[in-house]
């Protein structure tokens, strides 16, 4: 366990890893080896940083907090396959992108207050990705990892699962970090499709229905279709979804497979 660690800063979600037996865990989860470019969010005190060091080929590492880059950065300097870079990860993800060859692994221990907008970057970059082993928030991982009919099947898991296959590899204590957080965690691994496995006829209808199915948790397809500002079926385009797909509008949302998500999603309304 470290010695000594920084006051940590709550705008940065700083909630540093002290648990040395997760590391092995997270290795292994990604299958870090010496052909991997790794890309980390949060260096933090470079305890995984560390870890990735030892095993990946390059290991590149974004952390915000200026300080703390100064005060940690030798610490994995020394390693000649690291580099760290001092800035936002949502604005520096272009840069590194472009800079780096090859599809990368991102693993790390993210900041839980920008999850989503993490996520969405790394979708956006998925051509360029094969792996992502995430410490999330507990309720985060289930959502993510949930099948349909289970309470945490939201927009969420039909976004991510959309463009990748996700996994819940285990549970993680707040005991493994400083300051302890107010939630339990979870290591997830994503592994991001080079070819969708679903292919709508229209991406933007499909995101829109999904969107508006879930809009109204608990509610019929019916009506959230019809109330939802992504969708607003008329009456007569909820009788032909009803009549071409063959499926239950009664159903809610949270029923729905993908498959049944781009079913609705491939009726064409301009015939
Ligand atoms: N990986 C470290 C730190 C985890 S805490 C560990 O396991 O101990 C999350 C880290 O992400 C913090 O160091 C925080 O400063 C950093 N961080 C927060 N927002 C960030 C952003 N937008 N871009 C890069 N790093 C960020």
């Amino acid at each position: 366990m470290a010695a000594k660690l920084p006051r940590a800063k709550k705008r940065f979600g700083q909630n540093f890893l002290v648990a040395e037996n997760i590391l092995p865990e997270i290795i292994s989860a990604a299958e870090v080896s010496p052909e991997d470019t790794v890309l980390e969010i949060g260096m933090g005190t470079g305890i995984l940083t560390e870890a990735l060091a030892a095993r990946a080929g390059q290991v590149i590492s974004v952390e915000i907090d200026r300080e703390l880059y100064a005060e940690y950065v030798p610490r994995v300097a020394i390693y000649p396959n690291v580099h760290v870079i001092c800035g936002d990860f949502l604005q520096e993800a272009e840069n590194i992108f472009r800079g780096a060859r090859g599809r990368l692994k991102v693993i790390a221990n993210i900041p839980y207050y920008i999850t989503t907008p993490i996520l969405e970057k790394l979708l956006e970059y998925r051509a360029r990705l094969s792996v992502i082993v995430l410490m999330v928030q507990k309720e985060v991982a289930e959502r993510i990892c949930s099948e349909p009919r289970n309470s945490a099947y939201g927009s969420l898991t039909v976004f991510l699962r959309y463009y990748a296959d996700a996994r819940l590899i285990c549970i993680v204590s707040p005991e493994c970090f400083r300051p302890r957080p107010q939630v339990d965690s979870a290591l997830i691994r994503l592994d991001v499709r080079p070819e969708l496995k679903y292919q709508p006829l229209s991406e933007k209808r499909f995101f829109n229905i999904v969107r508006g199915a879930f809009w109204g948790r608990r509610k019929t397809l019916r009506n959230t279709l019809k109330q939802s500002p992504y969708t607003h079926y008329t009456a007569a385009m909820l009788e032909k979804l009803e009549r071409e797909t063959g499926l239950d509008l009664n159903r809610r949302g949270e029923t729905l497979s993908i498959e049944e998500f781009v079913r609705l999603a491939d009726v064409d309304f301009a015939s």
